[in-house]
This record gives C-alpha cells, structure tokens and sequence, in this order.
C-alpha cells in the first residue's frame, strides 16, 4: 500500500479528475465535440495521463517498500495534484467542476498539507543524492522474468551497442547487421510472436523491459529496431489469414526479414484516413496482385528492410475514407546506403531517399515514390477479406508501438539519468562537486521521479495490454507521457552538463536530439492527446 499522505493526494487527484471528465463528456456530447473544444480536450487528456501515471508509480511503491521509491511516488503524486489543481482553478468554467468536489478533493487543507510536504524541495534533494550515489542506475525490484530479461539485454546492449552508438549517430551510418545478427539471436525481433509461429511470445512487459535498455544504448541503433516488427505482427495477428501468419511471423521472429512502415505520405500525416497513394488491381506475368503508385514520406528503416507494411488506397472513391484502405507486405531488395532504386522486371519502380534529421540516426527515413510497384494478392494482409480493413489494422498496430515507445522512451530518459549523475558526481566548480549543490541535486531528484513514472506507467499499460489486446487508451498515454519526459529529462541533463553537454562526444547532447522525435511519430502529440487518448475518455461508456 502506498503511505496515507500520498494515497489521499491521490484519491484527491482522482475525484476531482473524474468530475472534470464527467463534465468534459456533457460539454463535448459524448466526445463528438471533441474539436469545438480541443484546448479544454488536451488539458483533460494530460491531467488524467498523469493521474494514471501517479497512481501506477504509487502502486508500484507500495508493493515494494523503498523509501526512495516511496518518496517519488509521494513528489511525483504531489506535483501533478499541485498541476491539476491550479488548472482547474485557472479555468474554472471550463472544467466544470464544483466548489462541493473541490473542497472536498484538491482544495480540502490536508490534503494541501500532503501536498506541500510531498513535493518539498527537500524530498527532491534526498531522491537527487541517492541519484548522485547510486550513480542512477536502474535496479528497481521487478519479477523473476523480467530481471532475466533485463540483466540479459543490459549486458548485450552495454557491451555490443553502446561502443558503436556514438560513431553511428556522428557519421548518420546504418545500424550494423552484428547489431541485427545478435538481437536475431536473442530473440528481440520475434519477442510479440507466439511460440506457434516461431516467436518468444513473452509478452508485453518483457518487452518494454527490453526496448527500455537497448534504448539507453541507443534509440535508433537497437531500442527502434523492434518497433517494426511488432507492429507488423500485430497487425498480422489481428487481421491477417492463416496463410499469411505461417508466411510472414517466422521470418520476423528470427530477424531474417527486416521491416519498414509506410504510412505517412508528403501531404498526408495525422488525417490518415486521408491517405492517397494508390493500389490498382491488375496482373504481372498471369499472377494476380496490385500496383502501387504514388509517394510516401518518412518511412524510416525504408532501405535496409526487406519488406514495407504499406498503408494504400484500394478504393478510388475518395468518399470511401478510411474503409477505402487496405494493408500491403511490399517485398524489396535491402540497400544499404541513404538512396536506392529497385527496379521490377516487369516495370514497377520503387525510388527512396533518405531526409536527413538531427538525430534518431541508424534507420535513416526515407521518401518514397512507388511508380506501378507490383505486389501479388496474397501479401494484402487479410487477402481478400482484409481489403478495406487497412485502416483499422495499422491503428491496432501503431496501439502496440506507441507501448513499445514508452519503453523508447523510458530508456532513453534512463541513459540520460545515469549519464548526468556520474557527471554531477564528478565535474567540480567553485571548489565542490556540482552535485553538491541544491540545485542540482533537486533537478536530479526530479529527473529521476520522472523516469519512475514513465516507467511505471509504461508497465502497467504493457500489464494491461497483456490482459487485454485492446487496452489501447493505456499504451497512448504511456507512450504520450513517457516522451514529453524524455525530452525535458535529456535536456535537464543537458544544462547539467554545461557546455559539454552540447559537445558531440557527450552522450548526453545525442540523447537531447533523439529524444525530440519521441513526441512527433506514431500519433504527433496533439493528435495523440485529442484523437486517442481525450476520444477514448470523452466518448460514451
Ligand atoms: C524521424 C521520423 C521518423 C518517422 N517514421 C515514420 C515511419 O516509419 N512510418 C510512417 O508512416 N511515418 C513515420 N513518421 C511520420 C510521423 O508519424 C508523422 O510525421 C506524424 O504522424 C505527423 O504527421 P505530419 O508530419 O504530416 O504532421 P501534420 O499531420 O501535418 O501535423 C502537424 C501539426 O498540425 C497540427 N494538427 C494537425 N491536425 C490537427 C487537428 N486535427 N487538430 C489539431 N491540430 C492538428 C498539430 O499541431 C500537428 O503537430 C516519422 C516521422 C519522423 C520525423
């Protein structure tokens, strides 16, 4: 059980973010006017994402009794109560809540006491020299499996990925195929494939586990290189035939196919319904099949994967909207370098460049311009009956990235904690250690409590999607929160470092520019807020 204090922080929390949300239901009609109140819709998507974050870091206090894990749990509790309160007094109308819920909840005087206690500096310096100790290192309690799993990752991606990751992201190189190789035999890229097609099938949180520590060594280089796969295999296991399961899971399971996909078009990103690149029924050489034609955009790993889950329009007519959309394994031949062109004997043209980025350097993203690119009929996921049903298949599948990136994310945010410990231990100013100072150790302290969370709640969605496939709500705001503290996470640690901090050869200035896409793919954050997570609230039960 969490302590009293942080319990009562919380239960406040929730009783008042619950009538909040009953009111946003009556003010949007059941969510339908989501976007005639979309600034009021994000501020209710954020608060109750970090109430679910404060109570999945304060259960997980309670269950092992730390008093480190305690004291964050309590600061982190506090300080979103201490958010959620001032929003909700600044926009009072807004958010419809009563003076009655108030004073009994977020305004009540003890629970104000528990909440200046909780998120005094003094905690947060406390949890920031533990910080500065233990030199930041994660060895929070978890079950037997998943320390397996995360001993075994840590030590691969410490010794195999780190030394190359620096090297990587300065010359903008392809992650190496050692990298792919040991993963490969590992068994990270088959980690969602059941047993039955040749996978790991361990699970959701193993996974996280997992995608949290190869992260830390490198976002792009290894934490990203399981995202594909398990959205391709989602999206297979939902949707796809029989046939196609047996086909295509083995191979994704053993690391011999990589996969790439291809969603995002120039003119087309958040209204993916409004995709526009086109799949024409035809025939190639008396097989039946499709042609693909026209542009897609940032298509990361689009060179080296072996094949794309392409999003295309099957059904011309623009009316048809989402359900005019089908799902493609696009076969191709693996290049290596930032531009390829791969021509089919029968005339079909596939051409992919690569956009430069600052970071989340490894995959490289590329624009592609398919010109009547065949692919046979048996690799529209579904076959037949999938035709139509492209749409739904690659949410369910973005559902399973977005958990995969909260782990990303964690990680990343991790690394940059461990990184910036060591530094304050060691980087000496005004004749002391800077980790000596207030200041420090309270911007430490606070990183840290920030971590847990993203942790906690990345776990408790992966729990949750164990459970329940579906437990997409769970997964967005794991993924949503987990990134907006990977970016202020990296870039506290960042000013922690000083100048060095913006020098090439510190981790800390890569993980700054890795961190920033976090928020941007899989759902760009304010559609993620208000399509997803305020939808998926607002909406009727
Ligand atoms: C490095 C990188 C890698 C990527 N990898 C992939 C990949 O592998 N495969 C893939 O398919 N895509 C990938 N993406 C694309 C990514 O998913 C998209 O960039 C993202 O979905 C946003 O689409 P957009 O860029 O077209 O932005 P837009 O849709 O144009 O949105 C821009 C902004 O407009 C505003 N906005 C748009 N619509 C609304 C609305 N309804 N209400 C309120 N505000 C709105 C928001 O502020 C939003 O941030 C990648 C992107 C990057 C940068």
């Amino acid at each position: 059980m969490p302590s009293d204090a942080t319990r009562r922080i919380i239960d406040a929390s929730r009783a008042a973010l619950d009538a909040a949300l009953d009111a946003g239901r009556r003010l949007t009609d059941g969510g339908k006017g989501i976007d005639e109140h979309q600034v009021h819709a994000e501020r209710l998507a954020y608060a109750a994402t970090e109430v679910a974050a404060a109570e999945a870091l304060s259960g997980y206090a309670g269950g092992i009794g730390d008093a480190t894990t305690d004291a964050m749990a309590a600061a982190f509790a506090a300080e979103v109560a201490d958010r959620l309160r001032s929003r909700i007094e600044g926009h009072r109308e807004d958010f419809g809540v009563s003076d009655a819920v108030m004073a009994k909840s977020l305004g009540d005087g003890d629970v104000q006491k528990a909440i200046r206690a909780a998120q005094h500096e003094a905690r947060f310096r406390d949890i920031g020299r533990e910080m500065i100790r233990t030199r930041g290192v994660n060895n929070s309690p978890i079950d037997d499996v998943g320390l397996m799993a995360r001993d075994s990752a840590r030590s691969f991606a410490r010794k195999e990925v780190a030394p190359l990751a620096e090297r990587i992201h300065r010359h903008d190189e392809l992650v190496p195929d050692s990298i792919i190789a040991k993963m490969s035999e590992l068994g990270y890229f088959g980690m969602s494939v059941p047993e039955e097609y040749g996978g790991q099938g361990m699970g959701n949180l193993v996974m996280v586990v997992i995608t949290e520590e190869l992260s830390a060594a490198s976002l792009a280089a290894a934490g990203s290189l399981i995202t594909r796969p398990e959205i391709l295999t989602k999206a297979l296991l939902n949707g796809g035939s029989e046939a196609q399961k047996k086909k295509w899971l083995p191979p994704i399971a053993a690391g011999e196919i990589m996969c790439g996909i291809s969603v995002t078009e120039p003119d087309t990103g958040s209204d993916v319904a409004a995709v526009r690149c086109r799949a024409e029924r035809g025939e190639q050489d008396g097989k039946a099949g499709w042609f693909i034609s026209g542009a897609k955009a940032w298509c990361t790993f689009a060179g080296r994967a072996n094949v794309l889950a392409l999003l295309a329009r099957t059904n011309p007519d623009p009316k048809a909207g989402a359900k005019g959309l089908s799902l493609f394994i696009v076969p191709k031949d693996a290049f290596p370098g930032h531009e390829f062109e791969m021509k089919q004997p029968g005339g079909g043209v596939l051409h992919g460049k690569a956009d430069p980025t600052p970071g989340y350097r490894g995959m490289h993203s590329y624009t592609l311009a398919f010109e009547r690119y065949f692919v046979p009929a048996e690799n529209l996921v579904g076959e037949a009956a999938g035709e139509g049903r492209g749409f739904y298949l690659q949410m369910q599948g973005f559902a399973a990235g977005r958990l995969q990136t909260g782990g990303r994310a964690t990680g990343l945010a991790q690394a940059a904690l461990e990184t910036t410990a060591g530094y304050a231990a060691e980087r000496k100013q005004f004749g002391r250690s800077i980790g000596d100072f207030q200041l420090t150790q309270y911007k430490l302290g606070r990183m840290a409590t920030q971590v847990a969370a993203a942790r906690q709640l990345s776990y408790a969605a992966a729990r949750a999607m164990d459970e329940d496939e579906g437990a997409a709500l769970q997964a967005a705001m794991a993924k949503l929160l987990s990134s907006d503290i990977a970016v202020a996470v990296t870039q506290e640690g960042q000013l922690i470092h000083g100048g060095w901090g913006y020098a090439e050869e510190f981790a800390i200035s890569r993980h700054v520019v890795d961190a920033l896409v976090l928020p941007i793919f899989e759902g760009v954050k304010p559609i993620l807020e208000l399509k997803v997570i305020a939808r998926a609230l607002l909406g009727e039960r």
